[in-house]
């Protein structure tokens, strides 16, 4: 019980997009590498598919009940998530705003089970059927029933922006995942697995070529006498290279910890001055940066959609991804 009060968050739940990112991201926790992701925008209707580990029934019966993660099991676990989910929400709070449907077949399992949920996350109908192993769950008329839920939300044309750019924070983070994105019943985009970031970043902004994209990946010592974990951490960094980087497009920066983006207006700033010293200022960063950091420097519990995070030894972190920066375009100059 006081493990489930401290996970206790706020809405985390507002749009097509969180369903989508909630939804996938369970099926990353259950290490998928093919995740199909269908939108009925005009229904309010969101499918994603994956051929991850998959559920049993018992766990099916567990899955949207309230507070059920099989993620985390005590207050210590807490300070040590590794996994993208772990407040048992998602499930839950789709059942009240939603109808949710899952079908589920664990990799071993030899036979699958449909599932469809009540308002509290009961299952009010069960029955076997013949799917893949894996997992797909289906969120029918979101917020239907909730009067006022729909208005004062974006238009569906500029949800769906913000659906395709989800999918695209969360596969630059995942890039061994291949992904199949259908609207309409009509396929929208794929961005297929690749080897680095560098192949990855090219289909999702177009104006960008392999060519121009310098990767570093790196191993940190972790901060002395943090008291922490003394693990190494990893700083991937990928940058347009300066004499092709764009003059006309804005920046575009990103950084992700522990596989999920985050927005960090402190590391931002960092990665923008490292440039700006040696960069021309007509000159236009494009920059992605993964940290992998043991999870007890990561303090998640900023806003309930994980998003904004706490460093802690944040000054480390900068020193370290400044010294980065300019070894990148230091590499490039020679
Ligand atoms: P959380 O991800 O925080 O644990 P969720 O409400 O998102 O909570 O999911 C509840 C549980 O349902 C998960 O802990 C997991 O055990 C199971 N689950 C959900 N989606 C999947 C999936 N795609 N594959 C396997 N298990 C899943
Ligand atoms: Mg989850």
């Amino acid at each position: 019980a006081e493990v489930v009060h401290l996970i206790t968050a706020g809405e985390v739940i507002d749009s097509l997009a969180s369903v989508v990112r909630e939804l996938v991201e369970n099926s990353l926790d259950a290490g998928a590498t093919r995740i199909v992701v269908s939108l009925w925008p005009g229904q309010w209707r969101v499918r994603v598919a994956d051929n991850g580990y998959g559920m049993t029934l018992d766990d099916l019966h567990k899955a949207a009940t309230a507070h059920s993660t099989s993620k985390i099991c005590s207050c210590a676990d807490l300070w040590k998530i590794t996994s993208l989910g772990f407040r048992g929400e998602a499930l839950h709070s789709l059942t009240t705003l939603a109808d949710l449907e899952i079908l589920s077949r664990p990799q071993r399992g030899d036979c699958g089970w449909r599932f469809v949920y009540g308002y509290a996350g009961e299952a009010l109908y069960v029955e076997a059927c013949a799917i893949a192993p894996g997992t797909i769950v289906t969120v029918s008329n979101l917020f239907g029933n909730c009067s006022g839920r729909r208005q004062g939300l974006p238009t569906l044309a500029q949800q769906m922006k913000a659906v395709q750019a989800t999918i695209h924070q969360i596969a630059l983070c995942h890039p061994h995942i291949t992904w199949q994105v259908w609207q309409n019943d009509k396929e929208w985009f794929t961005l297929c697995r690749t080897a680095s970031i560098g192949q990855l970043l090219p289909q999702i902004i177009h104006q960008v070529k392999e060519a121009d994209l310098q990767e570093l990946k790196l191993e940190v010592p972790p901060p002395q006498n943090s008291g922490l974990s003394t693990e190494h951490c990893a700083l991937h960094l990928v940058v347009g290279l300066p004499d092709r980087c764009h003059r006309h497009r804005p920046d575009w920066v990103r950084v992700a910890v522990n596989g999920r983006m985050v927005k960090s207006s402190e590391l931002e700033q960092t990665i923008l001055s490292g440039f700006h010293r040696t960069l021309p200022r007509d000159r236009y960063p494009i920059t992605f940066l993964h940290l992998l950091i043991s999870p007890e420097h990561i303090n998640w519990n900023r806003n309930p959609a994980k998003t904004e995070i706490y460093l802690n030894q944040l000054s480390y972190w900068q020193e370290q991804i400044s010294t980065a920066i300019a070894q990148v375009l230091r590499i490039n100059s020679t």
